[in-house]
């Protein structure tokens, strides 16, 4: 038994002098340089008492020495876990101690601040990096040998330990396996027809399934390289797209990308796919991309617990609004929540999923996990429907779904209405306890600026078009919609904020 993951990131790489790796600030590794890297890191963790299976809990800013340190953490046997950047103290004292990690590695601006906190969680190991780079760990790495002989594993052995974003309650920890991984990448590479010439504009953060499993596994997978950039800059972006192939996004960054009138068929003209994921894409930036590049942006579905389950197609009609097909590998079926059954066609209800990419539990909540499983099929939480052609499409989160006056409201199928108004940017619609109803619907707005759309206006237009107990009683107009770091609208926000609305 050799390291499976790693052997299928390996196994179609040729010359190992070809590029992997390209920085903002121009320095550039080969694929020969991630091999001496990660062995170096595999070295310094497994000197650190890294044993097989431990996991190692990383929350450090991005750089390409985090990309060395996941690679070296899975050829030591570890157990690779990154935390958001964002999380304070307290939120990472519930990820050591939920976690139990062997090593702890932190920017060196929080040492203080969580060293002692690691050690409380009976974390023996605390080292530390920074964004450039630099820190103890750094410093262990670059003292340890350059050859590593990887620790076997095999395919149900576990490779990550990764943290659901907390968009509905408090995040779970995803326990994946290195066949969960190797297979996802795998089916990416063939879906999304990846090469060794492909160059991807690398923007995304690498502590969530996308930036860092999406992102990186299919690099390596198919050999290609990335422009590896600190952060998402618009204009930095436009400016690469000239000399790189595949971008990745989560919907804000195509929103943000079609701000700036630098945005031409010729400035999109070299790449060759935009995918977008993590959050809904809506149907108006699909559109309004296509008109500005020529280009149809690539949506897909997945989430930290299954990895990617759907893709529109590569070759083929690319469909807003909606996610694909699954996966080579994956099942997909919609079944109603109530009873369990699969509906057909068209039907709404919960989307489950199968295959060699669904995790193998929530870490240690057994009886968690044994209730997200549905003879054998994962329970996503997503409402969606699978439409006559195929394609799937996703209604909403189950936890979001309002249900007023006994009927339930498909949160999704009112944004697209408001969304579609004239004077409309985007809405969030979300139910609010309500004394009669049980919850009211209710809509957020963000309008352009120059819109004179009020509350009356957006319940005017929308009657007529929806069902009555569709229509939302009440419309919230606001700047923005709250976002998480990974685009998500954070719906549970806006409950809190306007729980008392109706009293
Ligand atoms: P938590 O499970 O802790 O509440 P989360 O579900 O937001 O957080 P992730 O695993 O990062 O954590 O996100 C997965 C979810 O993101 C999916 O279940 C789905 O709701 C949403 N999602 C991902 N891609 C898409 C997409 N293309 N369209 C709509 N929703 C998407
Ligand atoms: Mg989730």
């Amino acid at each position: 038994m050799t390291n499976h993951l790693i052997d299928t990131l390996r196994a179609r790489r040729g010359d190992s002098s070809r590029l992997f790796i390209e920085t903002a600030d121009g320095a550039r590794l080969t694929y020969a340089d991630a091999e001496r890297r990660s062995a170096q890191y595999a070295n310094a963790f497994v000197a650190l008492g890294l044993k097989p299976g431990d996991r190692l809990v990383l929350q450090a800013e991005k750089s390409v020495e985090a990309v060395f340190a996941y690679l070296g953490a899975v050829r030591a046997g570890g157990v690779f876990l990154p935390l958001n950047t964002a999380y304070t103290p307290p939120e990472v004292e519930y990820f050591l101690g939920d976690a139990q990690a062997a090593i702890f590695v932190c920017d060196p601006a929080s040492e203080a601040a969580l060293a002692p906190i690691a050690a409380a969680q009976g974390c023996p190991r605390v080292l530390t990096l920074d964004a450039q780079g630099e820190g103890t760990l750094r410093d262990a790495a670059d003292a340890a040998g350059t050859d590593f002989a990887d620790v076997p594993r095999g395919p149900d052995d576990l490779a990550a330990l990764l943290y659901t974003s907390g968009t509905t309650g408090r995040s779970k920890g995803a326990m994946l396996t290195h066949d969960n991984l190797a297979s996802n990448a795998l089916a990416l590479v063939e879906t999304w027809r990846f090469t060794p010439d492909d160059v991807l504009i690398h923007a995304l953060p690498i502590f969530h399934t996308h930036g860092l499993f999406v992102a990186i596994n299919v690099t390596l997978a198919a050999g290609s390289s990335m422009i590896f950039l600190p952060k998402f800059d618009p204009e930095l972006v436009l400016k690469l797209m000239a000399r790189a192939s595949v971008l990745m996004g989560v919907p804000t960054f195509y929103v943000r990308l079609l701000k700036s009138p630098g945005l031409t068929p010729e400035a999109a003209a070299r790449m060759r796919l935009f995918i977008s994921g993590s959050a809904p894409l809506l149907a108006e930036t699909h559109r309004e991309w296509r008109a500005r590049t020529n280009h149809a942006i690539l949506e897909r579905y997945g989430m930290t617990e299954t990895g990617m389950n759907t893709s529109n197609p590569y070759e083929g009609e690319r469909i807003a609004g909606t996610v694909g097909f699954p996966l080579p590998g994956v099942s997909l079926r919609v079944v109603a929540p109530e009873s369990g059954e699969e509906l057909g066609a068209g039907e709404i209800g919960m989307i489950e999923v199968k295959g060699p990419n669904v995790f193998s539990g929530y870490w240690r909540l057994p009886e968690k996990t044994a209730a997200e499983f549905h003879d054998g099929w994962f329970i996503t939480g997503d409402l969606g429907l699978i439409g006559p052609d195929g394609y799937v499409q996703i209604v909403g989160r189950g936890k979001d779904l309002v249900i007023s006056g006994g009927y339930n409201v498909y949160p999704k199928e009112i944004e697209t209405e408001i969304d579609a108004l004239p004077g409309v940017i985007e809405s969030a619609v979300i139910g609010i306890a309500h004394p009669d109803f049980g919850e009211g619907v209710t809509a957020v707005v963000v309008a352009r600026p120059d819109a004179t759309l009020d509350e009356k206006s957006v319940i005017d237009a929308l009657e007529g078009r929806l069902a009555r107990y569709k229509c939302p009683k009440r419309v919230i107009f606001l700047d923005d919609l709250p976002r998480n770091t990974m685009g998500k609208v954070q719906k549970n926000l806006l409950r809190e904020q306007y729980k008392g609305l109706y009293g």
